[in-house]
């Protein structure tokens, strides 16, 4: 299937005047099909798998801000730490030491989302809000010396469901959390991005709070 440029100018015009970040995600897509959407002049791309990501950058424009917003294991965060602009599934303290490590490495300062478990679902990764609140309590001190990262918000995945209360409802939950931390502010500590929201959930995420949504399938076709 071809990239819907249509869909994108679409989806581009729905979410302008509301401020959201549209990440077109272009996991096990071709390069071609990001040419497509680069030249529409769409610049967020997210990808989920390090390897493919890794492959994929140094052929396409360096303009590009380049999210990882899949699962990252510790061992690969050197891989990614040159380039990329946001990494949105941090899920452990541990993780964030290591993409400090490494983004010091590359004298960068790396944005970071906290991925927050939202759904009913049991594979999901992320924090639960007993763990934020312990970890965010203890923050300010812990951050302190973590001088290569910034947290700049939050990023969850409601339930893959048609059931749109209860979608609603977890993305709600995200929104209350990320009010609930929104005054914490460190110097690496300042949130001001929500990522939640994709192909099939996206209108439901904005309209509970979303500004930054990821959407693949509605862009680029169904994956394999
Ligand atoms: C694949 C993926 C998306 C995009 O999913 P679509 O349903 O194709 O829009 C968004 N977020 C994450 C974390 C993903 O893994």
């Amino acid at each position: 299937m071809p990239v819907n440029e249509t869909v994108h100018q679409a989806i581009i015009q729905e979410l302008h005047p509301q401020n959201v970040t549209l990440v077109a995600v272009s996991k096990t897509k071709p390069i071609a099909d990001i040419r497509t959407l680069y030249n529409l002049g769409q610049r967020d791309f997210g990808e989920n798998y390090v390897q493919e990501f890794v492959e994929k950058v140094p052929q396409l424009p360096t303009d590009i801000n380049w999210h990882f917003i899949g699962h990252l294991q510790s061992n690969k965060v050197k891989y990614i730490a040159p380039f990329v602009h946001l990494i949105h599934g941090v899920d452990s303290f541990k993780l964030l030491q290591e993409i400090n490590k490494q983004a010091a490495k590359s004298n960068r300062v790396i944005n970071c989302l906290l991925q927050v478990y939202i759904a009913q679902e049991e594979t999901k990764f992320g924090f639960d809000e007993a763990e934020l609140d312990n970890l965010l309590h203890e923050l300010p001190e812990k951050l302190h010396e973590l001088k290569n990262i910034k947290i700049i918000g939050l990023m969850g995945m409601a339930s893959f469901s048609d059931d749109y209360e209860m979608v609603t409802a977890e993305f709600k939950n995200l929104k209350r959390l990320y009010d609930k931390y929104a005054a914490l502010s460190t110097a690496n500590f300042q949130l001001s991005t929500i990522s939640m929201g994709m192909s099939g959930d996206y209108k439901l995420a904005i309209a509970v709070g979303s500004n930054m949504v990821r959407i693949g399938s509605l862009l680029f076709g169904a994956r394999e």
